[in-house]
């Protein structure tokens, strides 16, 4: 459960509950993450100067070239990471791209422990501070290139990544569990798939699920 934030109260009921429907509208089925999305004050993860526009179905600036991603992406996202009714919930799940924060937050209250990194220093900062605000004590930040996974804390139960390489880093292939479940975007600009890949006994699966569009993973930290 989230804590009072000051903000929580600029954006009505109404407004979040047009957004949950719209995502019930496209296909978003799971209880617990319309739950946790009607929950969470998205605009506080926006520029103030945006906070209107926060539950609208678009993928918003955050600077630095940077965008927050549209609340469907983050849903489907979410339900895939979290796997089918009957399959074991993932605990610890690591982030890769922490951006506003979003994310993570929205994470942080479906799984017991979620480690976030990002490459950009300031956005980090931002994100850290309403992960305070919000009371959400279960998420482990760090300031790195998140190509590298974040070995330390491996292995995880799943690992999501919200900026896309044109392949998938092998080290985080390397720091998913027996059964855990990357979920991430693949391709270059022009040509994006959102993938789910599952560690077997014996190997990799990997199954195309949307066509996506998302800023490029980059190497290197600022
Ligand atoms: N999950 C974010 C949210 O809820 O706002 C999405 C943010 S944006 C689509 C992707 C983020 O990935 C950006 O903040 C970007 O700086 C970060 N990023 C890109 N390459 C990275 C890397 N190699 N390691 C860590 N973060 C990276």
């Amino acid at each position: 459960m989230i804590a009072n934030h000051r903000g929580i109260g600029m954006t009505s009921m109404r407004t979040r509950e047009r957004m949950i429907k719209r995502l019930k509208d496209e296909g978003i089925e799971n209880k617990a993450v319309l739950d946790v999305f009607r929950n969470t004050p998205r605009h506080i993860f926006v520029d103030e100067a945006l906070a209107s526009r926060a539950y609208e179905d678009t993928a918003l600036p955050i600077g630095h070239s940077q965008t927050i991603s549209q609340p469907y992406i983050v849903a489907r996202m979410t339900e895939v990471l979290l796997g089918e009714q009957g399959e074991d919930l993932p605990r610890k799940v690591l982030e890769v791209g922490t951006g506003s924060g979003y994310q993570s937050a929205i994470l942080a209250q479906l799984v017991e422990q979620v480690y976030t990194t990002e490459r950009i220093r300031a956005l980090l900062l931002q994100a850290q501070n309403r992960f305070f605000d919000l009371g959400l004590r279960n998420i482990k930040h760090r300031h790195s290139d998140g190509s590298w996974g974040w070995p330390e804390n491996a292995p995880y139960d799943a690992i999501m990544v919200t900026a896309s390489p044109n392949e998938i880093p092998q080290a985080l292939l390397e720091q998913l569990k027996i059964g855990g479940r990357l979920v991430i975007p693949v391709g270059d600009y022009a040509e994006q798939r959102l993938m789910l890949v599952t560690r077997t006994a014996s190997g990799y699966e990997e199954k195309v699920l949307d066509r996506v569009r998302f800023v490029s993973l980059l190497g290197g930290k600022q």
